[in-house]
Formats: C-alpha cells, sequence, structure tokens
C-alpha cells in the first residue's frame, strides 16, 4: 500500500462502487471530512424533506398530521428500515429517543428478565455514556445490582452465572477496535446472561448482523454514520423473543396498548412499541429517514471493503510519510479487527488536530491523546485519504500545530 502511487490511486476512485454516493451530501469546498463517526454531514435532501414536512405535512394538515402523514407509526416505519441495516426482522427496532436513554430502557428490561442475578457486565474501557447510565440504573436499584467492568480481553471469562446482561460497544470509541459479537453473545448464552451491545460506531458503516450473532438487545446512534443529523433520535432493537416479556422503566404513554383511551393504568403494548417512552420526534425521523434511504441503497460488503481499504491506506501513508517517534497507531493493524476508524496518539493531539481542521481535515481528539480519523466511505475518496495524510506529515514537520491558538481547548472536542 505504501508503495501506490497517484495513478493508482486516481484508478482506485475511477472504479469506486461507491463514487457516486459523494454528490448526495453536502460537505463544503475544501473540507477532507474524517468525522463522520461523530456527527454525519447532511444529505443533500435533508433540507427539501424537512420544508416538505413542515409545509406540506404540519403546516397544511396540523394535528391531523398524527394520522393522514403517518407520524404516529414513524418510529416504527422507519425503525423497519434500520432494522434491514443491521440484520433484525422489521418489528424488532423503533426510533426513539437518544442512544443514552435507549440504553436506560434496554438495561433495566435485560435485568427485568433475569432477577435473580445482580451483575451487569462491561468493557472497562466502553463509552462514558454507557457506563454512566449503568451507574444510574445501578444507583435506582438499592443495591440489588451493580456495575463490573473488566478490560474488553477479559470479558468472555469474566460471565459468570450471577451476570445479568453483558453490555459492550461493538466498536471501542476511542480505538477502533472490534469486539466479535456472536462470539461474545454466545459467551454470554452460554452462562444464562443476555447480551445487548451498543452499535453506534457501526451502524451504516460496517455489516451487522443482530440475529445472526442471537444478539438479544441493541442501540445505536442516528447521527453519526447513518447521517441523521445533529441529535437525530436513536434506535434500539428487542428480539422478537423477548418481546413479549421485557418491560420498558420508562412506561410513557406512547408504549401503552391504547394511549387514545386515556386510562389511568399502564399497560404495554405489543412487540417493539412497548420500548417508546413519549411523542415520536417528527421532524427528526423525518431527517433521519433522509440519510437512511442513502445507506441502504448501498451495497453492504462494498462498503466495508472501502472503509477497510480507506483505512489501509491512511496508515500506510501516515507511516511513510511521518517520523517513526512521533505519532502511534492505536488501532489494530488488521482491517479485520477494527471498525471505521483510525486512531493515532501523539503527545500533543489536542493542538495537532486543532491545526490539521484550520488546514480544512476535520478529525477528532478524544482525551487524554488520540487523534481519531473516522472513514465514512459514502462521500470520502481515496485521493481525500493521500491528501488528510500529506496534510497532517506537514503539520507535523513544519511544527505548524505549535501555536498558542491551537492549545486552547474548546468546550466540545
Ligand atoms: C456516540 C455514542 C453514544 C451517544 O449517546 P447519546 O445519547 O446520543 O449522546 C453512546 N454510546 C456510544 C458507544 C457512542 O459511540
Amino acid at each position: 500500500m505504501a508503495m501506490t502511487t497517484d495513478a493508482d490511486i486516481a484508478d482506485l476512485d475511477a472504479a469506486d462502487p461507491l463514487a457516486a454516493f459523494h454528490d448526495a451530501f453536502s460537505l463544503p469546498d475544501g473540507v477532507i471530512y474524517l468525522c463522520g463517526n461523530s456527527l454525519g454531514p447532511p444529505p443533500r435532501n435533508a433540507g427539501e424533506r424537512l420544508t416538505h414536512v413542515t409545509a406540506q405535512q404540519w403546516g397544511a394538515h396540523l394535528v391531523r398530521g398524527w394520522t393522514e402523514d403517518g407520524w404516529i407509526t414513524l418510529p416504527r416505519r422507519v425503525g423497519d428500515k434500520v432494522a434491514r441495516l443491521i440484520g433484525a426482522k422489521p418489528g424488532e427496532v423503533a426510533i426513539a429517543d437518544s442512544t443514552s436513554v435507549n440504553l436506560f430502557k434496554l438495561l433495566a428490561a435485560a435485568c427485568g428478565l433475569r432477577p435473580d442475578r445482580t451483575t451487569i457486565l462491561s468493557q472497562a474501557d466502553n463509552f462514558p455514556t454507557d457506563l454512566y447510565i449503568a451507574q444510574g440504573l445501578a444507583g435506582l436499584s438499592r443495591g440489588h445490582t451493580q456495575l463490573r467492568t473488566v478490560p474488553a480481553g477479559a470479558i468472555a471469562d469474566a460471565i459468570d452465572d450471577d451476570t445479568a446482561v453483558v453490555m459492550l460497544s461493538h466498536v471501542d470509541y476511542r480505538t477502533g477496535a472490534l469486539l466479535d459479537m456472536k462470539k461474545l453473545t454466545a459467551a454470554a448464552h452460554a452462562k444464562g446472561a443476555l447480551a445487548l451491545w451498543d452499535i453506534a460506531h457501526s451502524a451504516g458503516a460496517l455489516p451487522v448482523d443482530l440475529n445472526l450473532a442471537a444478539a438479544d438487545f441493541a442501540v445505536g446512534c442516528g447521527y453519526k454514520y447513518l447521517n441523521g443529523g445533529p441529535g437525530a433520535p436513536a434506535f434500539l432493537f428487542v428480539a422478537e423473543r423477548h418481546q413479549g416479556d421485557a418491560r420498558s422503566p420508562l412506561s410513557g404513554w406512547m408504549g401503552h396498548a391504547l394511549p387514545f383511551d386515556f386510562a389511568p393504568d399502564y399497560r404495554p403494548a405489543d412487540g417493539i412499541t412497548r420500548f417508546l417512552c413519549g411523542t415520536p420526534v417528527v421532524l427528526g425521523i423525518a431527517a433521519l429517514e433522509v440519510g437512511l434511504d442513502l445507506a441502504l441503497k448501498a451495497d453492504p460488503d462494498a462498503l466495508r471493503h472501502k472503509s477497510q481499504a480507506l483505512g489501509n491506506l491512511f496508515i500506510a501513508r501516515v507511516e511513510a510519510l511521518c517520523a517513526d517517534d512521533e505519532l502511534t497507531l492505536i488501532s489494530p493493524r488488521a482491517a479485520a479487527a477494527r471498525g471505521s476508524q483510525v486512531c493515532l496518539t501523539h503527545r500533543q493531539g489536542y493542538p495537532v488536530m486543532q491545526a490539521l481542521i484550520d488546514r480544512g481535515v476535520i478529525g477528532d481528539f478524544r482525551a487524554p491523546d488520540i487523534m481519531r480519523f473516522g472513514f465514512a466511505p459514502l462521500y470520502l475518496s481515496y485521493g481525500d485519504i493521500v491528501e488528510a495524510a500529506r496534510i497532517l506529515a506537514d503539520v507535523l514537520a513544519t511544527g505548524a500545530w505549535d501555536q498558542p491558538k491551537y492549545h486552547q481547548r474548546a468546550a466540545v472536542t
């Protein structure tokens, strides 16, 4: 790979079966966007869809939109589209709330299915909100349930007959390391535990097959690789076999069997609907659907192939151009063991990333010293990756990052 010439790169781009998707997104000129794992860019049609829903549905039909425009069924209808991307069946996925809130609901539901067990087991370096939510749930249980964390590599051996649920992130947000969903789910089941997967960094970037892995529960994000917009609603998956017994602790009216009977007592709806809580975010789901429709048009194998190839190319170019002692690759070198991102550490990772952003290469920084580069295969080209690596090498070689303005920390990194 290090020896790929400019002509080879042009050939790769010319032969790229996903190249046409680039124009379906709106990205500023001069930007190489390597942050789609944090916030995907807007699909070109997102504005038009929002204008349509605002004027032709909300504006024209007002409150009748709930039935005339099918707003009330949006969580399930659009959930069925997400299901196609993640190896779920129709009726197993709903769009609702945020990833954090969905985690709370499903984690509580999982614990409720294993009432005699007291442990939620997770990886120590899981995404913080996942751990915080588990801590909050443990606090509410008044000592019944506790969160136990172990390094990702020790999860399988740590599952025991007190484990109610194993809660894992499929892709490590810091390193991009990918866990084996099928194997770890089987390890949980072998001990009678349930498996809850957070696929925030997987959905839309790599093939996920929840039912092939026999996953029990899953949650994921709408605004990362699904390009649903800032704060887009999230999704949740509950395997059909659990839908009769699992209960949401957030027993809001949209999860009621008959919300418009206005009965005083809660009775859960059948199926995935019981995991809804309040009123669906209609505009948010409308925007998310635009991003989803694009993701559904892409061949999943082509997506995975290109995402791996972009990551490999980036690593090869960076290693060829940058001094050995400055950067450390903390992502797995083998593409099969990575999600869709490559992470490098640098002792001055924060100002280096700010200098890169100033030059149009947008990645992000994760404390303490990680520079994260996401490779969204729908809108990036091989040429973009070569250019990003060249600019990184230049920023390092010239010391251009070492200016006071690049050292000032922003509120959101
Ligand atoms: C991005 C991400 C989240 C985000 O949760 P929000 O509730 O949308 O803020 C949660 N978990 C993981 C693993 C993530 O990558």
